[in-house]
């Protein structure tokens, strides 16, 4: 029988979300047959059974309380009130973090200099390194001198997210920050990196990093998004040889 994937970006009920009391239980029964709390109960007890680990649990419940932190009740009713940045310095704060890691994009350099005067005036000590760190040229990963962004006369530096990780893996920074790397530059550094991640900004260089514009602009300005036609393979792709690329 083939096995049927979950599918919750698709799903109509929202049955892990219910709106009842605490003494109430979900409808499991309603849930829609590619739910995985109907299919794959080992896999979430297994996964559960993690939580019970102490570092673990009291990870999760410190970040639990941060995003509860996050909200007020004021009389108009529930509000948010932090921007990631704050939320970032109280969840390093509550974890009882002192030494970040700043990974960063070169193409965020400015702002790489005004969060890490940010985190320093909240008292913490910021590891930081810059993507190109290195100074290996591209030609050293296989990039043909056409492939190069500054023309194949130049001297380019490769984005080295793997030294970037272990750069801070060896400073033993308490939490590791990503800020601005590329995709699949930010995977790299995600395979590699040993301590705490988080991120608190991803790459998109022409929504000033804010990916979802685009999909909220997916109804009206971005439209071809949604076209059935699917986004191009640029010309220069393909994997070398057959190579087998990062596995699961
Ligand atoms: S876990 Fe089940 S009920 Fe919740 S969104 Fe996914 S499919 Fe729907």
């Amino acid at each position: 029988m083939k096995e049927i994937s979950p599918n919750c970006a698709k799903c109509p009920v929202v049955v892990c979300k219910p709106q009842i009391k605490v003494d109430e239980k979900p409808e499991f029964i309603k849930a829609p047959n590619y739910c995985p709390m109907k299919n794959m109960s080992e896999v979430i007890e297994k996964a559960m059974s993690e939580y019970d680990k102490p570092d673990v649990g009291e990870f999760a419940r410190l970040a639990s309380i941060q995003e509860f932190e996050c909200y007020e009740q004021t009389p108009e009713g529930r509000r948010t009130k932090n921007p990631r940045i704050v939320e970032t310095i109280q969840f390093a704060q509550k974890c009882g973090y002192k030494k970040l890691g700043l990974a960063f994009c070169g193409g965020l350099a400015s702002e790489a200099q005004t969060l890490t005067e940010i985190l320093e005036n909240n008292g913490f000590e910021i590891v930081s390194v810059r993507c190109k760190v290195g100074a290996i040229p591209k030609e050293r990963i296989g990039i043909k001198p056409q492939e190069k962004i500054d023309g194949p006369e130049n001297y380019e530096s490769m984005c080295n997210p793997i030294v970037q990780a272990e750069i801070l893996n060896s400073s033993k920074v308490d939490l590791a920050i990503m800020l601005g790397l590329c995709v699949g530059h930010d995977t790299l550094f995600l395979k590699y990196c040993k301590v705490p991640v988080t991120v608190i900004a991803v790459k998109d260089r022409v929504t000033g990093h804010n990916p979802l514009a685009a999909l909220y602009l997916s109804n009206s300005y971005y439209k071809r998004l949604k076209s059935k036609v699917k986004v191009k393979l640029s010309d220069s792709v393909g994997v070398n040889n057959q190579t087998e690329l990062l596995q699961r």
